[in-house]
């Protein structure tokens, strides 16, 4: 229902949190984050609202200041701790809005290669898929590329990578997503508003846009593959609303 993603200088744990506050309005029935911390992907779930989620933070700290967040309203599965995102499968997480409508296929696709899967959700195929590919020896940017590519339905979608603390991927079809720029920060968000204290510089993703995102660059590329040129708005803060 909303997705987050910081790539900052300062802890992200909190910033996501407060990001995804941002996004309440929308209602949600659990939520989650996950960063990399020296290089290790790491997440916290917890079912309910965000304080839940704060206090289990609380106790069982996430270091690191790259990171991704989601809060769920669950379309495919119960709203368990299990079926909240971000899912995880070996070295990728994902966050997801949306619905991806062919997870059955996906499902039996990865079942011939003995991937079995875990939870009930549509979405934990995606992050199942982009781990296949990274197995076979992809980079995590062609691994999500190659799996987005697979994807029927709407999403927007965002990923992070173990050992890649510099690194967010994010791309949308049939569901809006916006990334922030900032002063050697970069921040993505379902919803402009989410970024509101974050950043008023603004990229929005056209349909079917994948954007590799680091501290000091964005690179979008089209439904086709292509650069595409997506220009920098000031956007009013109050007012900020992805479409
Ligand atoms: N279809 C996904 C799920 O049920 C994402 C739902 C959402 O947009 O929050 O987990």
């Amino acid at each position: 229902c909303g997705i987050v993603g910081v790539l900052s200088h300062h802890e992200a744990a909190p910033t996501l949190v407060e990001a995804l506050k941002r996004l309440e309005y929308r209602g949600y029935d659990s939520a989650g984050i996950a960063t990399i911390n020296n290089d290790q992907l790491d997440r916290r779930r917890a079912v309910g609202k965000l304080v839940n989620l704060s206090d289990l933070l609380v106790h069982e700290p996430l270091a690191g200041k790259s990171g991704i967040g989601h809060t769920r309203w669950a379309t495919h599965g119960a709203p368990n701790v299990s079926n909240a995102h971000p899912h995880r499968a070996g070295r990728v997480a994902v966050v997801h809005n949306g619905i991806i409508e062919n997870y059955r296929e996906l499902r039996e696709e990865l079942a011939s290669h003995g991937i079995g899967f875990e939870t009930d959700t549509d979405t934990e195929t995606v992050a199942l898929t982009v781990q296949y590919f990274l197995s076979e020896g992809l980079t995590p940017v062609d691994a999500a590329r190659k799996t987005i590519a697979k994807l029927e339905g709407a999403y927007a979608l965002c990923f992070l990578f173990d050992g890649e603390a510099d690194l967010l991927i994010a791309a949308r079809k049939g569901s809006p997503l916006a990334v922030g720029h900032g002063d050697g920060e970069m921040f993505v968000g379902s919803d402009a508003i989410a970024l509101a204290p974050l950043t008023n510089q603004i990229t929005y993703l056209e349909e079917g846009d994948m954007a590799v995102i680091t501290r000091t660059s964005l690179e979008v590329t089209d439904s086709n593959g292509n650069i595409a040129n997506r220009e920098i708005k000031t956007v009013q803060i109050d007012s900020a609303r992805v479409d």
